[in-house]
């Protein structure tokens, strides 16, 4: 049976940002517009978002690799790691990426951990309005210790 479980994240949030080359322009002004918010929390991007954001935002924002260079992969290994609270991903329905994998990789991770993903602007808006936005949320996870646990005793 699965048990589901909770984990709680502190009222400041560690948020991920990422847009595709199209969308950039739109994150940009929507953190602009929601500067006053956003430097209250802990903010990662992929490599090229980040230097932009930083430089829209002045204020130090962790850098991680270009999308297509596994910034992407990055952020999924810090959901899984329980090191991203949200995650803001403007990504681009109308042009093909050359690390396709990855997008779908990075949504699909955080599906699993159920963490919050905003892919177009009124999601964003609605997400970042939240009033759990300045409270401490606990986030509810399915058990995974039966998926852990599916071999064990099998002799596999
Ligand atoms: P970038 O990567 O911020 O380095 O452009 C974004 C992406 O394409 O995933």
């Amino acid at each position: 049976m699965m048990t589901p479980q909770a984990v709680g994240s502190l009222p400041k949030k560690r948020i991920a940002l990422v847009a595709h080359d199209n969308k950039k322009q739109d994150l940009l002004e929507w953190a602009r517009y929601n500067r006053g918010l956003l430097v209250e929390h802990d903010l990662y991007a992929t490599g090229t978002t980040g230097t932009l954001l930083e430089d829209a935002l002045s204020t130090s924002i962790t850098k991680l690799q270009s999308g297509p260079l596994g910034g992407d992969q990055q952020i999924g290994a810090k959901i899984a790691e329980g090191l991203i609270d949200f995650v803001i991903f403007f990504w681009d329905p109308l042009e093909p990426q050359p690390h396709d994998p990855d997008v779908k990789a990075l949504l699909r991770i955080a599906v699993v951990w159920n963490i919050p993903v905003a892919c177009n602007r009124a999601s964003a808006d609605f997400m970042i309005s939240s009033p759990l936005m300045s409270s401490s949320y606990e986030r509810i996870l399915p058990n995974f210790e039966n998926h852990r646990q599916r071999f064990s005793g099998s002799g596999a």
